[in-house]
């Protein structure tokens, strides 16, 4: 493992974007809203289908003290600051533990899935009965692969900035137009994120996982299947650690270029309203963004939530948005653009719910 390099951080040159990175809990709300989520939901249920049992919550608890809360304000967590609460989060710190836990979930059937760092999901406002995992501890280090001076292998859970600071600092490029992306390796990679025509997927070269069964497995490239923001993984699939393949390159080279990259999203992007970024994918042939500023959208709002005046493929919060604001601002956007350029918007974006 790398010496912990006595460097300062890139927090100067991410500027806004370091603010994302930033863990703030904002307090539930107080009058939840029920939905009526036709939109794709992660879980493959609705909310409030399965609570756990009183006997069940006290099992989580006993399995790693200190390390579950219940009844979790995600959605307060999340890059969109909206949502409601999930019934228990559970910090993960070891490869045991973990397996434990998916263990013991799955003979229990209850409902899970990782939160990285929420910037790419909608969490209800009602809620959901599911277990969310974060992980912590031994999945946010970074090693050099062994017997390759190039190969990284990262923690799912090192936010991509801790990454790309490490790659500036070690002499290792690759990545650096994830910059100003404020995930986690592990939620990148599951989400397959990209930018300038670039993605995650083609810098890597392994992925350690645990299924839905607790059984720990590893992924070699050819066995790697990624997709236009999609990763091929098993079923309830917890990607635990990342295998990059990068280049040797000067730090300084490395660091312009991730400058570069953040200049030219601050430019685009609203960066300073809470967002989970592209809410819609780019439809073949169009850009989301373009086909909802044409059906006359940008700056429409509903109740806190916005179509940010600055890129129309953006929602923002403008405050105290609910989920079901966000929600409605979403179904607004597909009808208008299906019925003016007959072209469906499929959502980047996971709704939790
Ligand atoms: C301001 C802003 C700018 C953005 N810019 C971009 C961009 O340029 N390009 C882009 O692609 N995205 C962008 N995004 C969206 C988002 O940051 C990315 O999709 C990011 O990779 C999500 O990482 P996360 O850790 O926050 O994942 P989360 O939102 O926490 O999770 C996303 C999905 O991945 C799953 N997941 C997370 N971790 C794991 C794991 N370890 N194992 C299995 N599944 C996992 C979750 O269960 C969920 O299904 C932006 C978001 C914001 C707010």
């Amino acid at each position: 493992m790398f010496a912990s390099p006595s460097v300062a951080p890139l927090t100067a040159d991410f500027g806004p974007f370091a603010i994302l990175l930033k863990v703030q809990n904002t307090p539930l709300r107080e009058h939840p809203v029920s939905l009526a989520m036709e939109e794709r939901s992660i879980l493959g249920k609705t909310a409030r289908e399965y609570p756990m049992t009183p006997l069940q919550k006290k099992m989580l608890q006993d399995m790693g003290p200190g390390r579950v809360t219940l009844h979790y304000p995600l959605g307060g967590y999340t890059t969109f600051r909206a949502g409601g609460p999930v019934e228990a989060l559970y910090e993960a710190h070891t490869l045991a533990e973990l397996i434990d836990l998916i263990t013991f979930l799955a003979q229990e059937k209850i409902p899970y899935f990782v939160i990285g760092r929420g910037s790419n999901m909608l969490v209800s406002d009602d809620g959901l009965d599911a277990v969310a995992i974060s992980l912590k501890g031994e999945f946010l280090t970074i090693e050099v692969a062994e017997g390759d001076a190039q190969g990284l292998l990262v923690g799912a859970g090192t936010s991509i900035f801790d990454l790309l600071d490490h790659c500036r600092v070690h002499g290792l490029s690759g990545v650096e137009f994830l910059a100003g992306i404020p995930g986690t390796a592990g939620g990148a990679v599951a989400m397959n994120a990209g930018a300038f025509g670039r993605e995650i997927g083609e810098k890597v070269a392994g992925v350690e996982l645990i299924n839905g069964k607790g059984q720990k497995g590893w992924l070699n490239r050819e066995r790697l299947h990624f997709f236009y923001r999609h990763f091929e993984r098993p079923a309830g699939a917890v990607i635990t650690r990342v295998l990059f393949s990068l280049e040797k390159e000067s730090g300084e080279r490395i660091r312009q270029r991730i400058v570069e990259y953040l200049k030219k999203k601050k430019a685009r992007q609203p960066l300073e309203l809470p967002s989970a970024g592209s809410v819609f994918k780019n439809p073949p042939g169009h850009y989301a963004g373009k086909l909802i500023e044409e059906a006359g959208l940008k700056g429409k709002r509903i109740g806190g939530a916005m179509i940010s005046p600055k890129h129309a493929n953006f929602i923002v919060n403008t405050g105290q948005a609910k989920a079901a604001d966000i929600l409605a601002l979403i179904r607004t956007a597909r009808e208008k653009v299906k019925a003016r350029f007959g072209v469906d918007l499929d959502l980047e974006i996971e709704v939790l719910g």
